[in-house]
């Protein structure tokens, strides 16, 4: 970080300021010039906000030049980090699949997609049983109900399970229950939710990108995660708010080849929720794989017609089935295994 200084300020203002960051426990460079002078901050800049030296009258504005994300950045952990998920790998030259319905809507529903979707080739069941609706007159989900089924389904199909955590009172439920912890896109900031599945689970976080958040905004939301003791984070593209109408949200695919570099953690993409039309899957599916998605993130219902929850974007099995013919056929082109 550096800050600096209006043009002719004096002596005690460089010392005055430089005092501000050596208090906080860091080092400082001074380089003084003929009419400007600028402070150098050596050390873990994570914990200053720059804003707040702004506030002093002699600074004119002050620079990162490091993230203030530590433990997701790449820069101090250049390995890809793969997430174990029982035999399922999660990240480095991995591909995973995970599919299933929105919602959880009853045990022939979701034991009837998982079986489908495990014969396609998926390697994780999804399925929604606290579902985050914009209308409270929505269907909400089955909740605890719809976790014991998504158990059922992982027995009758080996297919461990990801669903949505939107409430910590539910987290020793979840630990007990579930593979993966989904934290949506509408809580993707919501802070107090990060710090319990920090600091209560080490079971892998899968962290949606807020509707409108900035890739910074969202490496800070894993930085919440890590840096209150869980490192299992699976970071999840699945479209953004702009100012098209015509679908749900819109696809970042240049969120994959960024976050690979300022990350190591791994990231998937999910086509369902960006476009919201079950005929943009297909090729925005492909697309991702080939921008090197280390996997997705697919709905799939056997009468999407009749979906309580998100139809319009869900995949019948046939189609997923002929999805993933094409994506095994294009995962030849990448550095990407799938796993059986
Ligand atoms: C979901 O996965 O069903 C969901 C609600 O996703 P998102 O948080 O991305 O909207
Ligand atoms: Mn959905």
């Amino acid at each position: 970080m550096i800050i600096v200084m209006k043009n002719n300020i004096c002596e005690d203002d460089l010392k005055r300021v430089s005092k501000i960051v050596i208090e906080k426990g860091l080092e400082v460079s001074v380089v003084k010039g003929d009419e400007q002078s600028i402070i150098g901050i050596i050390g873990d800049t994570t914990k200053i906000d720059p804003r707040l030296i702004e506030v002093d009258e002699a600074v004119d504005h002050v620079m990162r030049v490091s993230e203030p994300y530590k433990l997701a950045n790449r820069a101090f952990h250049p390995d890809d980090t793969i997430i174990e998920v029982g035999n399922i790998k999660i990240g480095g030259d991995n591909l995973v699949l995970i599919a299933g319905p929105c919602s959880v809507e009853s045990e022939e529903q979701v034991i009837e997609v998982a079986k489908a979707v495990k014969a396609s080739g998926a390697n994780i069941l999804r399925g929604g049983a606290f579902k985050p609706r914009t209308s409270p007159y929505s269907f909400q989900g089955m909740g605890s109900n719809a976790l014991d089924l998504l158990v059922a389904a992982k027995k009758a199909t080996g297919l461990p399970i990801c669903t949505e955590l939107m409430d910590a009172d539910y987290l020793d439920e979840f630990n007990e229950k579930v593979d993966i912890i989904q934290i949506g896109a509408r809580n993707m900031q919501n802070y107090s939710l990060l710090k319990r599945v920090g600091q209560g689970t080490k079971k892998p976080i899968l962290l949606k990108r807020g509707l409108s958040a900035t890739y910074e905004e969202w490496l800070m939301a894993a930085e919440y995660i890590m840096a209150n003791g869980n490192p299992n984070v699976i970071l999840c593209e699945r479209g953004i708010r702009t100012f098209e109408t015509y679908t749900r949200n819109t696809l970042d695919l240049q969120a994959i080849p960024v976050l690979k570099r300022l990350t190591h953690l791994p990231i998937i993409v999910d086509p369902s929720h960006a476009g919201g039309k079950w005929w943009l899957v297909e090729p925005m599916a492909k697309a991702s794989i080939l921008a090197g998605a280390d996997g997705l993130m697919i709905e799939v219902h056997n009468n999407p017609e009749a979906a309580l929850c998100d139809g319009a974007q869900s995949l019948k099995p046939k189609k997923y089935d002929n999805l993933l013919k094409e994506i095994k056929e294009l995962a030849k082109f990448t550095n990407k295994r799938i796993q059986e």
